[in-house]
């Protein structure tokens, strides 16, 4: 990468930032510096200092949300919701504090005490992805500094200026700047930072491959915490529904919200073959009406361009590949501005191919199978690698029961999108969707380890069996 990185408005193409690419041994060497003051600090210093970070963002929460919606591309009352999310964070966090990491009295024999204590590992890196360039890394940063790390935050290279924004926002709270740490740069600086010797675990958000990637590189590090948040295929199954118009609603939410670019989006459909025609009918009404424009446009618009013009050119190129194979188009990808990364929702039934490739493709794009009995969908819904979040709508609670049992997947909904989930639950899934260490609000976990110390104010002891009479 140059020395220096530009970020570009994909709605536009015009130049949003530029900075200087950073060095990962200088800001690892600051943040080791300035850890061991801050895990000294009382928690309620710590909370006190993020609840101001809470109210920086409150106080600047319009030039915030625009900037997200200028380099993200999406619009811009989807990136309010984003904003309104980093400030519910910090109160998430705490109370996920108190209660997963919690100081408590053990019982203990012969007087003594024992207590459970939890404590920061030290410096944190946060590598982010660029769909949701705040509130994601965000979601790890605030139970991480809340706990007591330093952290060392890498926003993705295609949203560096949000990524400036946000740590901007963390020292005007009055984090110390030792203590928050911007590493700009591309792949090869999240690498540097995840390489080096100087951190005590990785908190990473963004696609199975770099997250594989990065398992790789962990591996021989036992003593180093890696949380990986990884990409979905998800599923969402349609079946006995009397109202084939709310299911579609559920089903566009689902796969085209912020352009496809959300880990939870929905990118098969399972439908039941007697229902098909309706649903793909009601669908395809529904998507024709759906505005697909500009970030500021007024009207707003339901979904922005995706992220750039390699990402759009790779959506519509795997839409021709899926054709390819066998898939039947039902609605294709278009792209109105030539030169600019809009993409309208693609549909395409696959239930014909003979080899479904088992990839996330990150945008608006939906493949459709069909079903002929409610077993056969399920094992499609879990004929995937992934297990992010699934859905199933269905008026049936004895269905849904069986699609509970058996769905491999982290986020299971009923007769609600497959997006949109709480920060104030868990948030991970299994397969290649993470590594068994769910963020939101068992982010806690991953971010203190608990000590346990068996405690007397004076030595006593006497060894009962197996000592000879003087
Ligand atoms: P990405 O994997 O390309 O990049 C994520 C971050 O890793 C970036 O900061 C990038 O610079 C860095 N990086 C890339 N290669 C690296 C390497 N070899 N070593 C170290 N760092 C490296 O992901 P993205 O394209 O920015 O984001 C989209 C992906 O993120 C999708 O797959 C989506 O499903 C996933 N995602 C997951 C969640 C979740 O919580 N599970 C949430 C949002 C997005």
């Amino acid at each position: 990468m140059a020395d220096e990185l530009i970020s570009f408005e994909p709605a536009t193409g015009a130049q949003l930032w530029r900075g200087a690419v950073g060095n990962a041994d200088a800001e690892v060497a600051i943040a080791c510096d300035g850890w061991p003051a801050w895990a000294a600090q009382s928690l309620s210093f710590r909370v006190e200092t993020l609840r101001r970070f809470g109210n920086v963002v409150r106080a600047r929460a319009e030039p915030f949300a625009d900037l997200i919606a200028r380099e993200t591309g999406k619009p811009l009352w989807e990136a309010r919701t984003e904003v309104d999310s980093v400030i519910a964070k910090v109160d998430i966090s705490v109370t996920a504090y108190a209660e997963r990491s919690a100081q408590r009295r053990l019982e203990s024999p012969m007087g003594s005490r024992m207590a459970l204590r939890h404590k920061p590992h030290g410096v944190l890196a946060v590598l982010g992805p660029y769909n949701f360039p705040a509130h994601l890394p965000n979601g790890h940063i605030i139970p991480a500094l809340l706990a007591g790390n330093a952290v060392v935050f890498k926003p993705s290279e295609k949203t560096p200026a949000t990524g400036a924004f946000l740590v901007e926002c963390l020292r005007a709270g009055g984090v110390p700047d030792a203590c928050i740490r911007l590493l700009i740069g591309g792949p090869a600086e999240g690498k540097a930072l995840a390489d080096h010797s100087g951190i005590d675990g990785l908190l990473f958000t963004g696609s199975a491959r770099t997250g594989l990637a990065l398992n790789r590189a962990f591996a021989n590090k036992p003593e180093k915490i890696l949380a990986l948040e990884m990409g979905g295929n998800n599923p969402i199954i349609v079946w006995d529904t009397p109202d084939l118009h709310t299911a579609a609603v559920l089903v566009v939410q689902s796969a085209f919200t912020t352009a496809g670019q959300r880990c939870t989006a929905a990118r098969r459909l399972i439908v039941d073959t007697q229902l098909y025609q309706p649903l793909i009918d009601e669908i395809t009404k529904l998507v024709n009406r759906l505005i697909v424009g500009e970030p500021h446009a007024d009207p707003q618009p339901f979904m922005g361009p995706v992220i750039d013009n390699d990402t759009a050119d790779m959506l519509t190129e795997s839409f021709l590949a899926l054709l390819m194979r066998g898939g039947r188009p039902l609605r294709h990808p278009e792209r109105p501005i030539e030169s600019r990364p809009f993409l309208t929702p693609g549909m395409i039934d696959v239930t014909d191919m003979a080899e479904r490739p088992d990839l996330e493709l990150f945008g608006p794009l939906l493949q459709v199978i069909r079903a002929d009995d409610f077993d056969e969908a399920i094992a499609e819904a879990n004929n995937t690698r992934y297990g992010l979040s699934a859905s199933l709508i269905s008026q049936t609670p004895a269905l849904y029961d069986r699609f509970w049992s058996n769905i491999r997947a982290g986020i299971v909904n009923w007769n609600r999108p497959t997006n949109g989930a709480s920060s104030s639950a868990p948030f991970g899934g299994i397969g290649w969707s993470g590594n068994h260490r769910p963020s939101a609000y068992y982010a806690a976990d991953y971010c203190a380890y608990p000590v346990v110390s068996n405690e007397a104010d004076a030595a006593r002891a006497t060894i009962g069996i197996g000592v000879r009479d003087s």
